[in-house]
């Protein structure tokens, strides 16, 4: 580390203007959150700052309200309308909660210290790098969009994970069709840089692709009236079907209504390479092909960032693709160092053995019998237990559930003497400890534009049309975003009658 610069001591310490503490008073425990995305916010929303030192670094001082950013990227939506400033939500909460506009380089669980960077601060070393330890530790950094390797990609896509990312797809947009009307092209280059391509069938994939539609249908054919006709659309996804994490009937219905839109579905084609005209796929009967085109996004599935990769070789998770936590959201083999969101996936452990670990604590009298009563208990621990065998989705509605839940550990912490440690000392469930996380799931959205959406509910209740888009909205509106966000989107939310739970 010291060829960044010089030792550790030439960093500052952020921990030197919160030293001074009462005689007498204990200081409070140090709690450093990395990042202000759905997960860290959501945790610093909810964390009681009066009873720890909380320090938030990021190098985004803002929280971005993602399921809107495909609607940044035709200018249905103002990015102002879908960011809410963290200083903001930290002053809301008396301000107790300092902020570091800085991204963290390095973790070192060994000694509780995270190394970071500022880019838009100097130092007395000049580099902008700082140091801050912690008692606890919640990395709530998020994934990175994941090439994965594919030759042009970086170089001749773009990605929509960021709210900068969302404004350069517009641009981008609007280039192409300037592009397209000038004098000297002919009808070929008109038509591959009205070529747009969307790699990934995900949601975020289609969402994009529907709305870029509908902005091509909607706004842009009025003021392009000489090169409508030669848009094309068209989505790339490995599998045999867009919208795979969706129930089969969500994903015909997107599958139908994008053919009756004229956006061309290539599913079983593998992006191979980008170059800067053409785009080369590959599909099993059909072997390798080129197709040209103006503009492309690649949303095609994330991945886990360096600085998460590295910190994993150190603790001995450096055979897996993904930092594993255990299911009070503790990072495997790292001394109070917790991760939430998409950064990280909870482990579960096999049922078989779980079951039996239930039923030996039920038997609390160790009799050998359960009563009545020790038997409703195990029941109600299998339950919850069994909910968790499925991996969870990387959504924002389990990153925000996974915050709050950890926030609401850290404020129960030092509830009584007995358990000063809080979730770090569970080894057992039961009523009188802290319940595993456990994720509520509000439904599934994908809008397709043309207000026309396809939910999926609780309870496989499946609802196609135009009222859900009203629905989705609603969910992410009245559990998260503050009422100024609220009035600045574009939907009409007093629409809602019913909210699901
Ligand atoms: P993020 O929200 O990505 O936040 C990560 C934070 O960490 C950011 O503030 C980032 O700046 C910061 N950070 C990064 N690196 C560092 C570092 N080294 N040090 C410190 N801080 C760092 N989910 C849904 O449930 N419904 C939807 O409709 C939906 N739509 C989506 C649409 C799009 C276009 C995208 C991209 C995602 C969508 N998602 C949706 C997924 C959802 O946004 C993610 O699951 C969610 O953001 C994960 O939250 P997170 O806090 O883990 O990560
Ligand atoms: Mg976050
Ligand atoms: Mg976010
Ligand atoms: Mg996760
Ligand atoms: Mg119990």
């Amino acid at each position: 580390f010291a060829a960044s610069g010089g030792g550790l001591v030439a960093y500052a310490d952020a921990r030197a203007d919160t030293a001074a503490e009462s005689p007498g008073v204990a200081p409070k425990k140090k709690v450093v959150v990395l990042g202000t995305g759905w997960a860290g916010t959501t945790f610093v929303k909810n964390i009681d700052s009066s009873l720890y030192d909380v320090q938030v670094i990021s190098p985004r001082n803002y929280f971005a309200f993602t399921p809107l950013l495909p609607s940044v990227t035709c200018g249905t939506v103002e990015p102002r309308s879908i960011v809410e400033p963290i200083r903001k939500i930290i002053t809301k909460k008396g301000g107790e909660i300092k902020f570091w506009e800085a991204e963290c380089f390095k973790l070192d669980p060994e000694n509780k210290k995270v190394y970071c960077r500022s880019n838009i601060g100097t130092n007395l070393e000049g580099n902008g790098e700082f140091l801050v330890d912690y008692d606890y530790l919640v990395i709530a950094v998020g994934a990175r969009a994941n090439t994965f390797n594919t030759p042009g990609v970086v170089e001749h896509c773009h990605f929509l994970k960021e709210v900068e990312d969302a404004q350069k797809i517009r641009r981008s947009v609007m280039d192409c069709f300037e592009r397209a009307t000038l004098p000297d092209l002919d009808e070929e280059e008109r038509k591959r840089t009205l070529h747009f391509v969307v790699v990934g069938g995900g949601p975020t994939g289609v969402e994009f692709a529907a709305e870029l539609h509908d902005f091509v249908s909607e706004d842009l054919a009025k003021l392009y009236p000489t090169i409508q006709d030669l848009v094309k659309i068209t989505v790339v996804e490995h599998a045999e079907h867009i919208l795979t994490m969706f129930d089969r009937r969500i994903s015909k219905f997107a599958e139908e209504k994008f053919q009756r839109d004229g956006i061309e579905l290539k599913t079983g084609f593998k992006v191979v390479k980008v170059s800067d005209k053409t785009i080369t796929m590959e599909n099993a009967l059909h072997g390798e092909s080129s197709v040209p085109y103006g503009m492309a996004v690649w949303s095609a599935g994330i991945g886990t960032r360096p600085v998460i990769l590295d910190f994993m070789k150190q603790i001995g998770q450096g055979n897996r693709r993904v930092l594993a936590t255990d299911e009070w959201l503790r990072v495997r083999e790292c001394e109070d160092v917790y991760a939430i969101g998409d950064c990280a996936t909870m482990s579960q452990r096999k049922v078989m053995e779980d079951i039996m670990e239930i039923f030996r604590f039920a038997d609390k009298d160790n009799s050998g019998t359960l009563t009545v009563k020790e038997i409703q208990d195990v029941l109600e621990d299998i339950c919850i237990r069994l909910q968790k065998v499925k991996n969870l989705p990387a959504t924002a509605q389990v990153a925000a559930q996974q915050g709050n839940y950890l926030a609401r550990c850290f404020n129960r912490m030092k509830d009584s003497a007995e358990k000063p440690e809080g979730p770090k000392r569970i080894t057992k469930m039961g009523r009188h400890h802290f319940l595993p996380f456990r994720y509520k799931h509000l439904g599934q959205f994908a809008p397709l534009g043309g207000e026309q959406t396809a939910a999926q509910l609780p309870g496989d209740w499946i609802s196609i049309g135009h009222s859900t888009q009203w629905l989705w909205y609603s969910v992410y509106a009245s559990k998260q975003v503050s009422w100024r966000t609220r009035a600045l989107m574009k939907q009409p939310l007093l629409h809602v009658t019913k909210e699901p739970t």
